[in-house]
């Protein structure tokens, strides 16, 4: 995708969310060369991709899943939601950018911590300790659900 003004590359996506019945996505991008920003709306024709996890099971990738995992772990060290919107379209785009219809859950949490020590050294090593410890986003999940219920 190019900026429509300047036709740079380099862009930024600085709001995400569900547009229509949930089957488009809607994305306001910010051109880093010109700062342009404009709208985009994504028809998800993405094929489905399945999410092979540690114990062998398989699930559909969730998007939305991430979202509230992240959120839930580190969301305390981002001002605004919209950065961790971002960091969930860049890990979902580096998915499907592999070209794989199956990736591990190990992949998805590494791109996440990819993403978090690019932008917030606090909020990496709060995600890392936890989950580089687990290796799956599955179990640094359940981690985190068992420590809110004690
Ligand atoms: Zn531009």
């Amino acid at each position: 995708m190019k900026c429509p003004h300047c036709q740079a590359a380099d862009l930024k996506v600085i709001e995400s969310r569900e547009a229509g019945d949930g089957d488009a996505i809607r994305r306001r991008r910010e051109c880093l060369q010109c700062q342009h920003r404009f709208t985009t709306y994504e028809r998800i024709e993405r094929p489905p991709l399945a999410v092979l996890k540690k114990e062998g099971e398989r699930e559909l990738f969730d998007r939305r899943k991430l979202f509230v995992a992240i959120h839930r772990s580190v969301g305390k060290f981002f001002t605004s939601e919209v950065e961790i919107e971002e960091i969930v379209a860049r890990v979902e785009d580096a998915l499907y950018n592999c070209g794989e219809n199956e990736i591990l859950s190990r992949q998805i949490g590494d791109l996440v911590l990819e993403e978090l020590a690019r932008r917030n050294k606090v909020a990496y090593v709060r995600f890392a300790s936890v989950y580089r410890e687990f290796k799956s986003i599955d179990e640094f999940e359940q981690v985190l659900r068992q420590l809110r219920h004690t």
